[in-house]
């Protein structure tokens, strides 16, 4: 079939970066992206939030506009020495208390301590989340196979000398659209003395015209409407029964699928 899928704007690469915790840092962590045009994704706790050191509920809607707001667990607890009572518990009310307060639908996740388990799993896909992300770094550049165990890319730290960054904008042949995918926590930053570095990796991955910005969720729901593609028995016609377009290069042209329900969507 000759169908090769293809990021939003017929983009070849994405980017996407990933912090949890929620603590003061991360104010500063959102100007440097903002700064950049970088698109992250912030994993917070509920239940930790408002208590010294870590960000106000009332500042979330301004402090985090244009970037994901995910679940991480209400009180960082291990996930995998929880209950099944306590883990929906954790799980529920962060996301009903980051709902209430963003007015958001929030679908992401990621798991405390890098924690889980099948019944961690399966209890969050019974909750609505459509992702969470692990703390097993991959060093490499591979859509997840199962978004619910999505590994990243590299921690912020493995970044810093350049290598996986080189090899990401040089775009390996044999990876058609490759996702770098970073993460980390922002109060390293300042205990480490990190700033400069990660300031001066933001300005490296910025202002690529062949890389696609995005979220967590943002990627996830993109891959997801490719995945969910329906093909005709020959392989001429594509369908989309998503709302969210599909970019592709289709019979060696670009097209742009749309989430129509039309079945003929060949150009
Ligand atoms: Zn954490």
């Amino acid at each position: 079939m000759n169908f090769e899928l293809l990021y939003p704007g017929f983009k070849e690469k994405a980017l996407t970066f990933s912090y949890d915790d929620g603590q003061i840092f991360d104010r500063r962590l959102v100007e440097l992206f903002n700064k950049y045009d970088l698109k992250a994704t912030f994993h917070l706790n509920t239940g930790i939030l408002d208590t010294e050191g870590f960000i106000e509920k009332k500042e979330l809607c301004t402090l985090y506009e244009g970037h994901e707001i995910a679940c991480h667990g209400v009180y960082h607890e291990y996930p995998t020495h929880l209950a099944k009572e306590q883990l929906f518990q954790e799980f529920y009310q962060d996301r009903l208390a980051l709902e209430t307060c963003t007015g958001r639908i929030i679908r992401g996740c990621s798991y405390a301590f890098g924690e889980y388990d099948e019944q961690v799993v399966s209890t969050l896909k019974s909750l609505g989340f459509a992702y969470s992300r692990t703390v097993e770094s991959t060093d490499g550049f591979r859509i997840p196979a199962d978004f619910m165990k999505w590994t990243p890319s590299c921690h912020h730290n493995d970044a810093f000398d350049g290598e996986i960054i080189r090899t990401f904008l040089k775009k390996p042949d044999y990876l058609k659209v490759p996702l770098l995918y970073i993460w980390g926590h922002s109060f390293e930053f300042e205990r480490e003395q990190t700033w400069d570095k990660m300031e001066e990796l933001c300005g490296k991955l910025a202002g690529h015209s062949d890389i696609w910005y995005t979220t967590n969720l943002e990627y996830a729901d993109y891959i997801n409407a490719a995945r969910a593609l329906v093909f005709s028995a020959d392989g001429q016609r594509v369908q989309n029964l998503s709302a969210i377009p599909v970019y592709a290069r289709f019979h060696n042209e670009l097209c742009v699928i749309a989430g129509s329900g039309n079945a003929n969507q060949r150009r």
